[in-house]
């Protein structure tokens, strides 16, 4: 069985992955399950760049195809804001319902049609032997008016789902995984890897 290793500290997304991979002859660990405790300075403009740079240089330290995500939010009426700045948008420490009135504020008076948005994942796979393997998808939605339900994280609470007719925050961790850029992007991964194991 091939150990892969996922550069996250994110224990939920070891889960879905491991779910996702669940058919196949593989077994994804966290960084820290692999003893590897180093901070990857995500300063790329794209969430190729960043999940690719983390790939790489934890694949380096620990010498196993090592696996990396980076993803975010794009609002197009904000230039695609905040984008590979999501986590940071207004200070990394900044509740998560003030950026949500900030957002609101900023579209003020925008109407619907003007209010798409979508979540964007990047997966990148670095191999020790130089393979370089990336995989996206996103999700489209609708900036809502008000923040509603309570799964998730994130900006899900003002992310509606055209598709589901709810918010992302109202979904099940099911329903989310089905529809989700990372989801999709991941399963994309799997049959990347099908192909490269
Ligand atoms: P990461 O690259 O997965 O760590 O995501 C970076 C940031 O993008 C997160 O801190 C969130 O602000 C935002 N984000 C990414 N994926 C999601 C999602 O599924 N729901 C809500 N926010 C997300």
């Amino acid at each position: 069985m091939e150990t892969i290793i996922f550069a996250t500290k994110n224990k939920g997304k070891i889960k879905e992955i491991n779910a996702i991979l669940a058919d196949m002859n593989v077994n994804v660990i966290s960084m820290e399950d692999a003893g590897i405790d180093i901070d990857v300075v995500e300063d790329g403009t794209t969430f190729e760049e960043n999940a690719m740079k983390k790939a790489v240089q934890i694949m380096e330290v620990s010498g196993k195809i090592t696996l990396s995500d980076d993803s975010g939010l794009e609002i197009d009426y904000m230039d695609k804001a905040p984008g590979v700045y999501s986590a940071r948008f207004m200070g990394e420490d900044t509740p998560y319902p003030e950026r949500f009135k900030a957002i609101f504020e900023k579209l003020d008076g925008v109407p619907e049609e003007k209010r798409t948005a979508r979540f964007a994942s990047c997966i990148a796979a670095a191999f020790p032997d130089g393979r370089r393997l990336t995989s996206y998808d996103t999700v489209e939605g609708i900036i809502g008016y008000e923040a509603k339900g309570e799964n998730g994280f994130g900006y899900d609470p003002i992310f509606f789902v055209p598709e589901k007719g709810r918010y992302m925050a109202e979904l099940s961790p099911e329903e989310k995984n089905e529809i989700s850029h990372r989801g999709k992007a991941l399963r994309k991964m799997k049959e990347i890897l099908k192909k490269e194991l």
